[in-house]
């Protein structure tokens, strides 16, 4: 249960926002500019469906307008609500300026619980939400440019991508009003595991840093670390996969909706994953012990902490409980402000939100790019690429001959060597180079400042700076 007094999740994006701007010197008003959310536009519409009309409430936020387009996802579900939206879109405006992504904060949202609808229901609530978006501009190549959220994909993101385009016909970048859409509909390679595959980056990056394993009190490199992820949804499930099958990570805990599995020998994520897709839940599952109170296994003994689903999941009830020396925030917001007080104090290391999971807008800002560009990435210069690789191998492949038993070129060289770089493997080149660029930013600024005792209030600094540098270039 979480506390009364705990801070509501916009209240809590403010707290850390507040902690932030205290160590910074900027201009009278310019911080108050920067934390408010600029406009929340909220829509009702109805939707006949089963023979009478339904009424969908939904919302659009734009927290900064310092860059544009805004960009920000489009999230489905029950507990959609004003101030959620609002603290999702301030975060996004924080995350797109640590990442050097173009862009100001938004996100959207529609109360709904999409697994009460069918596939042709859904495309008809989607379409109309993004009607009522795009007939205000809230939907827009050059003005704001939603993405996947929770509950929703690229089969939304698809619908919605069509919708915009039946409205602006002769609007040749149209693809790029929404990313996340699948490859056929102008999306990217590598977008839907982007989230998950930053976490695993961001964590390469984390383990590559002595002083700051240190600082979290641990040793040694991600191999054979335990951890546990709370929810298999995309985030969690490509960020487990990924750390399990190529950093040698045991997963020793899934939480899920209905419980959660543990085994101290690891899980196999696949395996969990194909059952929740063929039995709604995490129950039965044969090889690992389900628990059934699952978010009791968030306080369970582990290396790492994964929380990749909702918000305010780490709160002041179950802060000084948490075990692990390091938390990586998969989610937006899983952390309270209170409870991240509690858990500074004993020393927990939080690899925050706006850095752990800005793969997934960062590869949204490739795709964005490709639209804009209508040419896939690598396409002119692959086969170039092949080919002068191609000269070398086969100069080596003379001394391999002439130099006989004394040198030989390892087996895989050629093969590895002369493959050109594709659309796939430009994209993980990209945001690999996002991820550790970020986190060094931040890093400079946690050991660089006394009074900076964490990473978070370390991404605040650097994404207010920045925010605050776009301001003053425009003048205000
Ligand atoms: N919904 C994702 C997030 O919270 C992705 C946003 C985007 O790609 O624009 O970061």
């Amino acid at each position: 249960m979480t506390p009364a007094n705990e801070p509501s999740f916009r209240e809590s994006v403010d707290i850390m926002f507040n902690r932030a701007v205290a160590l910074m010197d900027l201009p009278p008003g310019l911080e108050e500019k920067i934390r408010v959310c600029n406009a929340t536009y909220t829509v009702r519409f109805g939707v006949r469906l089963r023979g009478q009309i339904h009424t969908f409430t939904g919302y659009r936020s734009v927290h900064s307008e310092h860059m544009e387009p805004v960009k920000g996802g489009i999230r489905f579900a029950m507990g959609v609500n004003q101030d959620e939206v609002e603290a999702l879109a301030a975060l996004m405006t924080y995350k797109c300026a640590l990442v050097e992504a173009p862009f100001g904060g938004s996100k959207g949202g529609l109360r709904i619980d999409p697994r009460e609808w069918d596939e042709h229901e859904l495309e008809q609530i989607t379409r109309r939400f993004a009607y009522e978006l795009a007939k205000r501009d809230l939907i827009h190549p050059s003005q704001n440019v939603p993405a996947p959220d929770m509950g929703t994909g690229e089969r939304e993101m698809a619908w919605i991508a069509d919708q915009y385009r039946r409205m602006n016909t002769t609007d040749i970048n149209s693809r790029a009003c929404v990313t996340g859409k699948p490859i056929n509909a102008g999306g990217i390679q590598g977008r839907t595991e982007a989230t998950g595959r930053g976490v695993q980056y961001a964590l390469q990056e984390f383990f590559r840093h002595p002083e700051d394993i240190k600082a979290a009190g641990m040793s040694g490199t991600l191999d054979g670390k335990r951890v546990v992820v709370q929810g298999l949804g995309n985030v969690g499930y490509h960020a487990a996969k990924f750390l399990q099958e190529e950093d040698g990570c045991k997963i020793t805990g899934i939480i899920e909706r209905d419980g959660a599995l543990v085994d101290d020998d690891g899980i196999d994520v696949e395996g969990v994953r194909s059952w929740i897709a063929k039995h709604g839940g995490v129950t039965g599952y044969p090889n690992a012990t389900h628990v059934e109170d699952g978010s009791s296994v968030l306080e369970k003994d582990c290396d790492i902490l994964v929380p990749a689903a909702l918000e305010g999941v780490i709160h002041m009830g179950n802060a000084a409980n948490i075990k692990a020396p390091l938390i990586i925030e998969a989610a937006n917001g899983p952390v309270t402000a209170g409870a991240d007080e509690i858990l500074r104090e004993k020393g927990c290391v939080i690899i925050p939100d706006m850095y752990a999971n800005a793969g997934g807008v960062t590869v949204s800002y490739f795709e964005w790019v490709k639209n804009l560009s209508h040419i896939r990435f690598g396409r002119m210069s692959r086969r170039e690429e092949e080919a002068r690789n191609e000269l070398l191998v086969n100069e080596l492949n003379k001394l391999d001959v002439h130099l006989g038993d004394n040198w030989s070129m390892s087996p895989d060289f050629k093969k590895k060597y002369m493959r050109g770089a594709g659309e796939l493997e430009l994209v993980r080149s990209g945001l690999d180079d996002t991820m550790r660029a970020a986190y060094q930013g931040m890093r400079e600024k946690w050991h660089s400042q006394d009074n900076v005792t964490d990473l978070r209030t370390a991404a605040y600094l650097v994404s207010i700076g920045k925010v605050a540098d776009s301001y003053r270039a425009l003048g205000l």
